[in-house]
């Protein structure tokens, strides 16, 4: 039995470097697909709820930090493919590093930087970016930066920060790359899944292991949540199928305290769609990034758009003017895959 237990996956690949390699290869594998390809995936509603609530946290933050800066430097870490290359130029912010540990992603992310670039009016003045290839987790990103003294205003962690927490020195060092090199006021904001929500829903389960068709969340074993290395595999209907681990929300703030940063905000993904939803805007910005998924419209197949007016531009192109869906769409299944998720913002002390 001790001859399988050590023939397992994850001891195959302990070599040092945890997880990270396994993380980064199956991202690298991830194909970037088309709208009508997406559109038949059943975590599509949820995809554009993603991209509802990043665009808002986005532009809100870029709204504050716009009121004392005319120019605005953002760190994107864990940028994937860049699927927020749009919010930061409709954001109009002047530059912006992307970082990830997977290559190919990186390269992906440069690739649709660079069309966006050549594709946008001459008089619009789009951002510039640099690209790095780093584990965020073990790697100082300050000994990358082609300008070492660069400070950021921003540094968004979208969905990623949950893969830092296997060890605390990893967990440490993907802070001290979102927080070292923030100026003072400056946001340190993201995404990453609920220990809470998570612990709670296993405790609840007959098994060690939740979920529905769209997500599945598998814990090794339950009862026993270390505050490192408590992995748990998340599968979410092909998209995602590594290992995580807990991130200990308290202890998040406690270690932050160590590069100057306090919590100004925190909210579940619930709690946060009640709150903007009120706004008509907002609902309006929803309602047509769910319409345009429904009909694509982009000629290249993977546009993303980000503001209501972007919308407008591709429906008119798609022929399709005036769909608009009602809200909630969301499938039950759906909304029980993304309620894991919380939004946090902190500021950086002077
Ligand atoms: N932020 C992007 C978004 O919101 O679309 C991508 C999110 S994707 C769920 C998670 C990303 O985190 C992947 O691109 C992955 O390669 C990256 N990642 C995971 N561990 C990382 C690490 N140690 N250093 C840098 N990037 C990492």
């Amino acid at each position: 039995k001790d001859d399988d237990e050590s023939l397992s996956p994850n001891k195959k690949l302990d070599t040092g470097e945890g997880h990270s390699q396994k993380v980064a290869t199956h991202y690298n594998a991830l194909q970037e697909c088309g709208l009508v390809e997406r559109n038949r995936s059943r975590i599509v509603h949820m995809r554009n709820f993603n991209n509802w609530l990043k665009s808002l946290l986005i532009g809100e933050i870029l709204d504050v930090v716009r009121r004392d800066r005319r120019e605005v430097c953002v760190l994107d870490l864990g940028c994937g493919k860049g699927g927020d290359l749009l919010k930061w130029r409709k954001g109009r912010i002047s530059r912006l590093v992307c970082a990830d540990i997977a290559g190919v992603s990186v390269e992906q992310c440069q690739q649709r930087y660079t069309d966006m670039k050549r594709r946008s009016h001459p008089n619009e003045r789009i951002f510039t970016a640099e690209f790095i290839t780093a584990d965020c987790s073990r790697e100082l990103l300050s000994e990358k930066l082609s300008d070492p003294e660069l400070q950021f205003d921003v540094c968004s962690c979208q969905f990623v920060y949950h893969y830092s927490f296997e060890s605390q020195q990893q967990a440490d060092t993907m802070l001290r790359n979102a927080c070292e090199r923030l100026r003072p006021g400056g946001f340190f904001i993201g995404t990453t899944p609920d220990a809470y929500e998570l612990v709670k829903r296993v405790e609840q389960s007959d098994s060690n292991s939740f979920g529905n068709e769209v997500y599945r969340v598998t814990f090794q074993k339950k009862g026993d949540y270390s505050l490192f290395g408590c992995q748990y595999d998340f599968n979410l209907e092909g998209v995602v199928n590594v290992p995580e681990f807990l991130v200990y929300f308290p202890l998040f703030v406690e270690m932050a305290k160590k590069y100057n940063m306090r919590l100004v905000y925190k909210k579940t993904f619930q709690q946060f769609f009640d709150e903007k939803i009120k706004d008509e805007g907002n609902k309006t910005l929803m309602q047509r990034m769910q319409a345009l998924e429904q009909y694509p419209a982009d000629d290249r197949g993977r546009l993303v758009c980000d503001s209501v007016k972007e919308y407008e531009h591709a429906e008119r192109r798609a022929q399709r003017p005036g769909v608009s869906l009602p809200l909630g769409t969301l499938s039950k299944s759906e909304w029980e895959a993304t309620s894991i998720y919380l939004v946090f913002v902190f500021e950086k002390m002077a």
